[in-house]
């Protein structure tokens, strides 16, 4: 006979998104929640992560709300010195670890099934003993839906001949033998990571090939701090971003204007860049790729032989004795919207721009605090994660246009103020900067706004147009 659990709430993905939507359930309601997860400890695709992976973003505003991640201490070493510290891997997995054990286990309240696999209808199995327990909840939350997938558990999207060496970015400390080269494969945040690893350990950069199929924007970290030392700098910063869009006379012209504000890095001053995925690197960082000359951009990969690697546009040669880092799984995809609130299901999506864990917070305090799907699914517009240069538009567009929504409401805007996993406004962010400089700037941007955000619709209605 299948045991049965009687839960409010089943949460179906321990990642940093169930957990965050799960404290703050925990934190402003009384109910009960169950939280199934394949993995054997909370925390997702961190648990498979590379040994060198960092938080792209300051600790101080990831985790879940009810409890800090870090010790509010800046690096004082590396490409992120002087800068507030960013999570390991390692950590970032501890602290979930601590949330379920200290936090979420001792209430009563929660009921947690790691290693087992939910197969729907409530029903689900233990990956282990194969025991199967149906879940009869009122609401059941996916939190699986954003379909994070990182390399240590894909498997390249492209053929990879006998002999090749071609790893994840995980076996990269395990090498033993010097290679004649590395490939590193694939244009997004863990490329970078790997490839600053590679010249952190003294790899000369004339043997890293970097196959990178499109070039992206990046923001520099340091205009994303929190810390009453960094509210002038990262408030100037967003006034002036405003000013150029307002004043802008094309979007070319804009996207020009930004970097040379510094607004928007790119990697090459001769390549414009055609992705925007939310990318942080600090200026140190982006000098440090720079050195890597060898930048081969002839699309993506199709085939790696011992000899050759096919690419979309041309073929290079490779050698048995290089190593290929296979960096191409889509940590950052982008899904189709679904409502994310509908009849017994809540669907966690971002609300704002790749801040998955604010968001999952977000949705949790307007379940709890909201009555009627309408009225949640308005609070709730989901901006999904950008891709190409036209979602930078988009998503300063639409995460403008959420923020003004949700401050018009007393209640959010309070909430808002107090979350710690708001990076803009909340305790996570940089206070803002007092007296005339602070005045003056908060007068700048209210005056800006407006023409700000018809300038960024109009682009979009025109890149609808084009595309
Ligand atoms: C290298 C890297 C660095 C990043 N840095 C940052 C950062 O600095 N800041 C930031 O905000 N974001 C960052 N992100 C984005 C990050 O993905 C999110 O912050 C967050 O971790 C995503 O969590 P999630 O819960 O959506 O997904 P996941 O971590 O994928 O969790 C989903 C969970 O659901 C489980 N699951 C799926 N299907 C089932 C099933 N049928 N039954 C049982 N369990 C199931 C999976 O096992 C998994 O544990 C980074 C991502 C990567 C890859």
């Amino acid at each position: 006979m299948i045991e049965k659990v009687v839960s409010d709430y089943l949460v179906v993905g321990a990642g940093a998104m169930g957990m965050a939507f799960t404290d703050v359930l925990m934190t402003e309601t009384d109910a009960t929640v169950t939280i199934v997860d394949r993995h054997s400890h909370p925390g997702g695709h961190w648990n498979d992560s590379y040994p060198f992976v960092r938080l792209h973003q300051p600790s101080s505003f990831y985790g879940v709300n009810s409890r800090e991640l870090g010790n509010d201490t800046k690096d004082l070493e590396g490409g992120n010195a002087g800068l507030y510290e960013l999570a390991s891997g390692t950590e970032v997995v501890t602290y979930f670890d601590q949330v379920m054990n200290q936090q979420f286990l001792p209430s009563g309240r929660v009921r947690y099934l790691p290693t087992s696999e939910y197969l729907g209808d409530g029903l689900i199995r233990d990956l282990i003993s194969g025991i199967e327990v149906v879940v009869d909840a009122r609401k059941t939350v996916n939190a699986t839906y954003m379909n994070v997938t990182v390399p240590a558990v894909t498997t390249p999207s492209y053929d990879v001949m006998e002999g090749v060496q071609c790893i994840p970015p995980n076996e990269l400390p395990s090498i033993t033998t010097t290679p004649d080269g590395y490939v590193v494969i694939g244009g997004g945040k863990t490329a970078i990571d790997s490839c600053l690893w590679l010249l952190s350990n003294d790899v000369n950069p004339e043997i890293i090939r970097w196959v990178l199929p499109r070039d992206q924007w990046m923001l520099d970290r340091a205009y994303i701090q929190p810390g009453p030392e960094f509210a002038d700098r990262v408030m100037l910063r967003q006034v002036e971003t405003m000013e150029i869009v307002a004043a802008s006379t094309s979007l070319d012209q804009m996207f020009d204007r930004l970097l040379e504000n510094g607004a928007l890095l790119q990697l090459d001053p001769a390549v414009r860049p055609t992705m925007y995925r939310c990318c942080t690197v600090t200026s140190v960082e982006l000098n440090e790729l720079q050195r890597i000359s060898n930048v081969v951009r002839l699309g993506r990969v199709r085939q790696i032989g011992l000899h050759d690697i096919d690419l979309d546009d041309a073929t290079v040669s490779t050698s048995p004795n290089t190593i290929h880092v296979d960096c191409t799984a889509d940590g950052l995809a982008r899904r189709p919207i679904r409502p994310v609130f509908e009849d017994g299901l809540l669907t966690l999506q971002t609300v704002r721009t790749c801040q998955q864990v604010f968001s999952a917070a977000f949705i949790a305090h307007v379940e709890a605090t909201y009555d009627g799907e309408t009225i949640k699914n308005e609070l709730c517009t989901v901006v999904p994660h950008p891709d190409d240069t036209l979602d930078w538009v988009r998503t300063t567009l639409e995460n403008a246009l959420n923020s003004i929504k949700w401050n018009a409401d007393p209640g959010l805007k309070t909430w808002l103020s107090n979350a710690r996993l708001d990076g803009f406004s909340g305790r996570g962010a940089p206070r803002q900067a007092a007296g005339p400089s602070g005045d003056d700037l908060l007068g700048r941007i209210r005056e800006v706004t407006p023409s700000a955000l018809e300038k960024l619709a109009a682009y979009l209605d025109e890149g609808r147009k084009v595309n």
